[in-house]
């Protein structure tokens, strides 16, 4: 990857189909969320993302969410996703995805991930994957992030996944309030955490973790900037300024829609290329790589 040539690094990718045609949601929350958001196309594959971002000078972090025991939906296997990114290595950092109810399975599978796939880091969904971040039954899990100084991104706040369905097609939101993954932090204070979104309806919660926790960063994506709440913008622009990273969401939100509303965003000139790309290049070690 050649980082001087780079406009920006998206740190929050979603693949959302693999090789095969496998779609990453159940039918239902697919359809539900592409209505939620209004996307004009719902699903992307690694090379589509690549062309995407290549053509536009970004680099991103790509992912999968693994939440097969909460949806009974098999995922796109995040080795096929990371050995697909192997081949866009310019542009393309693969994050991995692990159900976290797999226990011992799970733990084996992340260490692998790492290990013989090289994936920077871990995408966790608790709302999807029905889990509480600061359940010491998925600590195991942690440790070997931990271990090899890998990142952890947690969903937080609102989610589109369920929004409108029947009972929110059975997604709890509970699980989403990043106070939890403050305890994550105290407990692994040498894991890098990501916060992902603006974390309605538990914004200030986010900006007091990260404000105290020195690994936890923010991630903007998920919602236009246009959206974004005020102390969200305060923070970013003055004490969390090192920890607020450029993040779409796509193919939810595409990257072209979101930089054009952070354009006509209060953010002060020289934190701008701060948040698009100098915080995550430090970040994902993206300088040294
Ligand atoms: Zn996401």
């Amino acid at each position: 990857m050649n980082v001087q040539d780079l406009i920006a690094v998206d740190v929050h990718v979603h693949v959302e189909e693999g090789a095969d045609g496998r779609v990453s949601l159940p039918a239902d929350l697919m359809a539900g969320s592409a209505a939620y958001f209004r996307a004009e196309k719902r699903t992307a594959t690694v090379p589509e993302i690549a062309d995407h971002y290549r053509e536009r000078r970004m680099a991103a972090v790509v992912f999968t969410v693994d939440a097969q025991s909460a949806t009974g939906h098999p995922p796109i296997p995040s080795e096929e996703i990371a050995a697909a990114c192997a081949e866009h290595a310019d542009v393309l950092i693969p994050f991995g995805s692990v159900d976290p109810w797999r226990g011992r399975a799970a733990v084996r599978q992340a260490r692998a991930l790492i290990e013989q796939y090289g994936v920077r880091g871990f995408k966790f969904h608790p709302s999807v994957q029905a889990f509480h971040p600061n359940d010491p039954t998925f600590y195991p899990l942690y440790e070997v992030l931990a271990e090899h100084g890998r990142i952890a991104l947690f969903h937080s706040g609102q989610t589109g996944i369920g929004a409108g369905l029947p009972g929110g097609g059975g997604i709890r939101l509970k699980y989403a309030n990043p106070m939890a993954v403050d305890d994550v932090a105290a407990d692994f204070p040498d894991l890098p955490i990501i916060l992902a979104h603006p974390s309605f309806p538990w914004q200030d919660e986010a900006l007091a973790v990260a404000t105290h926790k020195p690994l936890v960063h923010i991630d903007l994506s998920g919602w236009s900037p246009k959206y974004f709440p005020p102390q969200l913008v305060r923070y970013a622009n003055t004490l969390l300024k090192d920890k607020v990273l450029f993040g779409s969401d796509f193919p939810v939100i595409t990257p072209d829609r979101w930089l054009a509303d952070f354009e006509k965003l209060d953010i002060k000139p020289e934190v701008r290329p701060m948040i698009l790309k100098d915080n995550a290049v430090r970040l994902l070690g993206l300088d040294h790589a």
